[in-house]
This record gives C-alpha cells, sequence and structure tokens, in this order.
C-alpha cells in the first residue's frame, strides 16, 4: 500500500518553508497531500481558490504532491483520502505546545492515524506565512522567502505592483 501523508494547513500563503517541509515529506512518503483547512470562522488575506492556486503553482515539480482542501475533522478527512499520516513541520520550541495537543487529540480520535513531524531546514526557521504577511503591509523586503509568484500577488494585494493598479 502506499505511503500516503496529509500535509494541512493555512497556507495563507505558502512560504519556501511550508515547500522545505514538502520536499523533505517525499523522502519519506509515496504522495504527500497538501490540503488546505476550510474555516469559515478564520480570516485569510487570500481565497481558498488563490491559496489553492498558488501551491499548485508551487508545487508543480513535485509530481508526487497534490493539492486539496478540507472541512470538518482532520482524521475523518485523513481516513477518507486512505492517509496513514499527518505531516506538520516544526520551527522553534514556540511550535511544539500546539502541535503536541493537536496531535495527540487526532490521535484519540483515531489511533490509525499517526502524526509526523519533520523539522524545517535552519533558513526557514523565522519564516511564517503571518510575518511575511505584515512584513510586506509595511513595505518589507521579503525576497527568498517565498516564491516569486507568491510575492507578486502579495504585492498585489497591498496594491504596492503596478499590475495591481492597472487591473483596478
Ligand atoms: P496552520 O494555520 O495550520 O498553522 P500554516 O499554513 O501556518 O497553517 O502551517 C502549516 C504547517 O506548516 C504547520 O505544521 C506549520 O508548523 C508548518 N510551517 C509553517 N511555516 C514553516 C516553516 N518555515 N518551516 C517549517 N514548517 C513550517
Amino acid at each position: 500500500m502506499p505511503k500516503v501523508a496529509i500535509y494541512p494547513g493555512s497556507f495563507d500563503p505558502v512560504t519556501n518553508g511550508h515547500i522545505d517541509i514538502v520536499e523533505r515529506g517525499l523522502k519519506l512518503f509515496d504522495k504527500i497531500i497538501v490540503s488546505i483547512l476550510y474555516n469559515p470562522k478564520k480570516e485569510y488575506l487570500f481565497s481558498l481558490e488563490e491559496r489553492m492556486e498558488m501551491l499548485k503553482d508551487c508545487l508543480k515539480k513535485f509530481k508526487n504532491a497534490e493539492i486539496d482542501s478540507f472541512d470538518g475533522l482532520l482524521v475523518d478527512y485523513a481516513a477518507s483520502r486512505k492517509a496513514q499520516a499527518i505531516l506538520r513541520g516544526l520551527r522553534a520550541m514556540s511550535d511544539f505546545e500546539y502541535e503536541f495537543q493537536m496531535a495527540l487529540m487526532n490521535r484519540r480520535l483515531n489511533r490509525e492515524v499517526q502524526t509526523v513531524f519533520l523539522m524545517t531546514g535552519l533558513r526557514w526557521i523565522f519564516t511564517s506565512s503571518s510575518i511575511i504577511k505584515e512584513a510586506v503591509q509595511f513595505g518589507g523586503n521579503i525576497d527568498g522567502m517565498v516564491p516569486a509568484l507568491v510575492q507578486k500577488k502579495l504585492k498585489q494585494k497591498f496594491a504596492l505592483a503596478p499590475e495591481s493598479q492597472q487591473s483596478g
């Protein structure tokens, strides 16, 4: 049976840190389903469609990575996709407490699905979607932290790019 992992998240937007985790994960799993959790109560900068499009473009080089979205319980979604594992990335200790709680809850809900944590590359230890959004909003330089397409979309969102002025 192929080893399949779900890599869930908001991906608002996808960063080089996320891509690093997918690349590392593909050394362990036959397939990774990168799946955007749709939470209607949460506010996102990018719509679900925009986040899916960016993920698709940025992960197109990995032929064993699939992009999807889901709502409801992650373990139910994992079972429906026949995935044996949930993949999560760890940066600093600060990620650990929340991730630990979530992993234990998910294990309680379904003992068949294992949570696997991968350490990010050192280069991406301070990279997070929220910090990047804050930096761009105030004109900060985020070169090298996100793929070029994402950088362009971020600038358009905050009306900093010439393209967004042309399109209104
Ligand atoms: P969530 O809202 O679920 O935390 P994110 O899109 O912020 O969604 O993150 C999804 C997953 O990617 C989480 O496991 C998070 O810890 C991990 N992650 C985010 N940024 C990085 C990074 N720079 N390096 C490694 N993992 C990361």
